[in-house]
């Protein structure tokens, strides 16, 4: 599975051609032009125009509506220092990089929760001291409040999906950033403000959605960015995607001894108890080599695989 995984495991070389990088010089000028006038008490609300335009004008139009308008750029947790470097903000945007920073670290990612499974995922890395970021999705309403939990012990939380039905969040761009909306909803309600990482169903390496829109992920992998979030891919998975057992799961995870920068796939769904099991093997392992766990921020390496629709 690991094996498999590492050869699909491409950079993306064109990622530095995309809007958002054009765009960069007017964005800081318009940018500056927004905070003189704030200044001037003309209000913020202006700073959210060059995000608006430039989501328009990079999908020959076909995204006319206000979703990027829709998304807070001032986090509703002012006393939140997280807040102000994790909220999704147009004009601070993280670009895209796969370089590591030399120490030895591992970002457990967790897709798919929360669910009955993410206390326990929370214990586990309580008792080894150690972080991750958490890409969640919208199943399991009784299990919400593990978000600002997750958050609240020092975790990342990113948006994954809210439905996670490819048929329906592949279908077209507007029904991406419908369903994105949705789970940037709950994560806002939970933690008070939205986060810019953002995880797609399957990776945007995926195949699967060209059953239901082609070319769909070669136009989010720029939309996305150009409202100011970044997409997070992995360069190391657990296998636990599929069924596993529980020695599988760790076989599979500590196969990367000699990545510094390890940006592991996980998934706490509540179908992945072997995952859970798998977890305190998996973080000795790496602490043992002297590896750190710390959740994903923007000066974290930004793996992107290379898009196949
Ligand atoms: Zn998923």
């Amino acid at each position: 599975m690991s094996k498999h995984f590492k050869q699909d495991w491409t950079p993306r070389q064109d990622s530095k051609e995309n809007p958002a990088r054009r765009n960069q010089t007017r964005r800081a000028f318009l940018a500056l032009s927004a905070g003189a006038l704030v200044a001037l008490g003309v209000g913020a609300a202006l700073a959210q125009t060059p995000s608006k335009n430039d989501a328009a004008s990079t999908n020959g139009g076909t995204l006319g509506n206000d979703n990027a308008a829709k998304t807070p750029a001032a986090p509703d947790a002012p006393n939140d220092p997280r807040a102000a470097q994790l909220a999704v903000d147009p004009n601070a945007q993280t670009e895209w990089n796969y370089k590591n920073n030399g120490e030895k670290i591992v970002y457990l990612t967790f897709d798919d929760g929360p669910s009955k499974n993410t206390q326990r995922v929370l214990d586990i890395l309580d008792q080894y001291g150690a972080k991750a970021t958490f890409f969640v999705v919208g199943h399991d309403p009784d299990h919400y409040d593990m978000i600002k939990k997750a958050y609240d012990d020092g975790n990342t939380i990113g948006l994954h999906s809210f439905t996670h039905d490819y048929a329906q969040v592949y279908s077209s761009e507007d029904a991406y950033f419908n369903d994105l909306d949705q789970i940037a909803q709950v994560v806002s309600d939970q933690i008070g403000y939205v986060p810019y990482l953002v995880r797609f169903p399957g990776g945007s390496s995926n195949t699967i959605s060209e059953k239901y829109c082609s070319g769909i992920m070669d136009v989010l992998v720029n939309d996305v960015p150009a409202r100011g979030y970044q997409y997070y891919d992995w360069n190391a998975s657990s296998g636990d995607g599929a069924t596993c057992s529980t020695d599988q799961v760790i076989q599979n995870s500590c196969a990367y001894d000699n990545y510094p920068n390890i940006i592991l796939l996980c998934h706490d769904a509540a179908t992945k108890d072997t995952t859970v099991e798998a977890l305190p093997k998996i973080i000795e392992h790496y602490q043992a080599l002297g590896y750190q766990f710390q959740a994903i921020d923007r000066t974290t390496m930004v793996p992107h695989h290379k898009v196949a629709n």
